[in-house]
This record gives structure tokens, sequence and C-alpha cells, in this order.
């Protein structure tokens, strides 16, 4: 098969995306084929804070997680990446198990808060900062990154994944929740999210409390606006804001940052989480080739970027060095 690429990238949200620069930047021809352009993903509705959420495996996890903090930080100095570093406060209540504590020392000026320096009802809080990704400028920048380097993205709609050998014999599958029908992966679940962005007035440090019984609460200043949220409902796909939670959470956010009492509306936003059981990132052998998959990153698909990126080019670099062997018969 004469192809003019080495590589196939499915996907164009923040898994395909990283991928795909990290394969061209290390000389390999890719291209991306997705279904939808980057501001019509997932990826474009999250937050998106740097922070592991609803994702696993923590032992594998917590590597991508601290690789993509410390690829971000540069990025935050970079003038229209979209990245920003933002001091906020991470909140825990009494009795809860500290399941942060493994990424927050990324941080390098994390700092635990006195007692006297917690609002009611918590019993620690962290100092810390951490990247934050204005998604629509962000994705507009990787686009641009990608394609001045030379990549190339198609829209083309796969039924399957092998579909894409016609273009390549390596395939990157960053299909987010669509794996379920592209490669029949029944482990695949749906965990949606309601967000709702607010004028950011004075709020200059996000607020996250993952522990409230009512639903995980957040506040994320960006330049112009502010992220609130949020829910997270496991199996639920109904992309219609509810007007009810949209209340619950300005009210929740509201407490724990009293700037955003009365705060104005700008909008609402839904979308469906990639969930898994744990992150599908290895390396696949199929009749025609072999594919890298890397999706299911949960809440966490921006927060592991880069880190599953630089996994995904090291797996192929592995299959070029020393290929499967021949397909079964
Ligand atoms: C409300 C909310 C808040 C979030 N907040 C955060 C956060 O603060 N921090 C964080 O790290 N993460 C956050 N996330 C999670 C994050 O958004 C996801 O983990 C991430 O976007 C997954 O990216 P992806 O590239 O794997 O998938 P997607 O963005 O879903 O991209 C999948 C790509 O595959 C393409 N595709 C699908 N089917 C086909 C097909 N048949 N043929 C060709 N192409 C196809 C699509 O068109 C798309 O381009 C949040 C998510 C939500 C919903």
């Amino acid at each position: 098969m004469a192809s003019d690429v080495d590589i196939v990238v499915v996907g164009c949200g923040v898994s395909g995306l990283t991928s795909a620069i990290a394969l061209l930047e290390s000389g390999l021809r890719v291209a991306i084929w997705t279904r939808e352009l980057p501001e019509r993903t997932t990826s474009s509705i999250a937050g998106a804070i740097w922070y592991p959420y609803k994702v696993a495996p923590l032992e594998r996890v917590a590597g991508w997680a601290r690789r993509t903090f410390l690829e971000l930080l540069p990025l935050a100095r970079e003038e229209g990446s979209g990245v920003t570093l933002v001091r906020g406060v991470e909140l825990l209540p009494r009795g809860v198990p500290d399941e942060g504590a493994e990424y927050r020392v990324c941080a390098p000026d994390l700092r635990e808060l006195p007692t006297s320096d917690l609002p009611s009802g918590f019993a620690r809080g962290f100092e810390l900062s951490v990247p934050v990704c204005e998604m629509p400028l962000y994705l507009a920048y990787l686009v641009k990154r990608f394609e001045r380097a030379g990549g190339r993205i198609e829209r083309r709609t796969l039924r399957e994944i092998d579909e894409a050998f016609d273009g390549a014999p390596r395939v990157v599958n960053c299909v987010g929740l669509a794996a379920r029908e592209l490669v029949g992966d029944t482990h695949m679940r749906a965990i949606r999210g309601q967000l709702v962005r607010v004028e950011r007035g004075s709020v200059e440090r996000f607020v996250l409390d993952d522990y409230d019984p009512r639903g995980v609460t957040y506040a994320i200043p960006r330049s112009r606006d502010c992220i609130l949220g949020g829910t997270s409902d496991e199996g639920v796909e109904e992309l219609t804001p509810d007007e009810s939670v949209t209340r619950a959470i300005l009210a929740r956010c509201a407490e724990l940052e009293p700037r955003l009492v009365d705060a104005r509306v700008l909008s609402v936003a839904v979308g469906i989480r990639p969930g898994r059981s744990s992150v599908r990132l290895e390396r696949e052998r199929r009749a025609r080739g072999t594919i890298v998959h890397n999706y299911g990153h949960g809440g966490a698909g921006v927060t592991l970027s880069w880190g599953c990126a630089r996994e995904v080019l090291e797996l192929c670099r592995a299959d070029a060095a020393a290929p499967f062997g021949p397909s079964p018969k």
C-alpha cells in the first residue's frame, strides 16, 4: 500500500492532537482523521484544570499527570497557548481519604493551609498553582502547532477502526467514548458533566472540593470568564442542561467563593466524559497493521494528555523497531 503518511491518528480531541504532535515532532509523517473538528469534541467542553478526576489506574495516572504538568508549565509562558498557571485552594472535608496527595506534589509551590484559614466544615486545605487550559484557545493552539509542522487534518467518519489502515500501517486510536462503537469496547461508560460559565468578576483563585456529597464543586477563573462545576452522572448521556442543576452549582460555588454570589451566567454546557475502568493505552496487532489505543481518560483527558502522548510515541517507536510478528492466519 502506498501511503504518504506513517501514522493515522483517529480523533481530534486533546488526546488525538497531543498524540499527533508528539509523533509529528519526532519526525514521523502524521495525518489526523476525525469525525468532528476540535471545537465540537468533548475536549472543547472541559473546564479544564490540571487535576486527575474519575480516572484509573492510579499507578499509571500519576506518571502521566506529572509529565503533563511539566509540559504545560512552559506553555503557560507562551503567548496565545490558552494555558495559564492559576493559584487556588483544594479543600478536604473531615473523614475522606486524601486521594490527591499523589498528584498535588507536582506543584512546586504547594503548601498546606493552617486550620484557622479553612472555611467552616473543612478539615484540611492545600494552596497550590496548577495549569488551566482554556480549551477553545488551547485546542486552536494545538491545531496550529500540528499544521505548522506539516500535519494534516481530514474529516472522516469511520465505522470501525480498521478503516484507518487505508491511510497507514500504524493507527493511533483516540476516539474517546466512541471506542464503544469503533472497537466494541464494553468497558466504556458515559459520565455526564454539566458546567456553568459565568462572568469572572474579581475571582482570581480556583477553588475545588471533590468530596461535596451534593456534587463535585469547583470554580476555575480563566482569562475572560469563570467555569463553575459540576456534576458526575454515570451512565447518563442527556446533553440538554438541567436548570435546577445550574442553580445548585451556582449556590455551591458561591458558598466556597463568596465573590460568585450573583455572578452573571454567560452559558451552560454539558459534556460526556469517556469513562473506563482504566485508561486504555496499549499496542494491539491486527491483520492489517498495528493500533496504539489511547482512550478512556474519564474526567482527566487534559490532565493526562502529554504524558499519554509521549507513551504513544514510545509504543509507535517500539513497533517500528520490533514490529509484532506476522499476523495469525
Ligand atoms: C464537564 C466536563 C468537565 C471536564 N473537566 C476536565 C478537567 O477539568 N480536566 C481534565 O483533565 N479533563 C476534564 N474533562 C475530561 C476531558 O474533557 C476528557 O477526558 C477529554 O476531553 C477526552 O479527550 P479525547 O481526545 O480522548 O476525546 P474527545 O474529546 O471526545 O475526542 C474524540 C475524537 O474522536 C473523534 N471520533 C469519534 N468517533 C469517530 C469516528 N467514528 N470516526 C472518526 N473520528 C471519530 C471525535 O470526532 C473527536 O475528534 C471534563 C469533561 C467534561 C465533560
